[in-house]
């Protein structure tokens, strides 16, 4: 991974490992469990947030819904454009950097199997930039999954001219 040169320390580690179990403490609470002042716990947590290091993500849980989910790689000479495509497109929720044969995994959600295969052909297939294109379905998710979810996604059909991210089926 490109390192965001932001080093966090054993005390950060310690916060953020507490706010994962549960994020509702109070800054207070925390600071009873780590043995800090309170104060300190908070400068640490804004800290943390401004850097990105901490996120509090809401979303759905992948594990427990009826989506498909398939992981698309993909080698392509534009990469650019896979960046793009995977943020405005609803059904690409995101994307991998790859060293190796493929230079991209895709994770890609749909609510049918057969749209799912038309997706990838629409976005990559037919693509002349992309030369290699492999995709396997995800059959189970082994720990919770917490993902943002587009659902607009849902609005795009093959029956419908529906343009999902205004390059589905257009
Ligand atoms: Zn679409
Ligand atoms: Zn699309």
């Amino acid at each position: 991974m490109e390192s965001k040169a932001f080093k966090i320390d054993e005390l950060d580690k310690s916060i953020i490992e507490i706010i994962q179990k549960e994020p509702s403490l109070t800054h207070t609470e925390i600071a009873r469990k780590v043995n800090r002042s309170q104060p300190t716990i908070g400068t640490r947590i804004r800290k943390l947030e401004k850097a990105g290091v901490l996120k509090f993500q809401a979303g759905i849980n992948v594990k427990t819904m009826d989506l498909l989910l398939a992981r698309v790689e993909i080698q392509t000479s534009k990469p650019d454009e896979t960046v793009k495509l995977v943020k405005d497109c609803p059904h690409m929720l995101n994307a991998f950097r790859l060293s190796g044969t493929s230079n991209f995994s895709i994770l890609v959600v749909s609510n049918k199997l057969a749209h799912l295969d038309e997706i990838v052909n629409h976005h990559f297939r037919k693509d002349p930039n992309v030369s290699d294109v492999y995709m396997d379905i995800i059959t189970d998710v082994t720990n919770d999954l917490i993902l943002p979810l587009d659902f607009n996604f849902e609005n795009c059909s093959l029956t419908s001219n529906h343009e999902c991210c205004g390059k589905c089926f257009a």
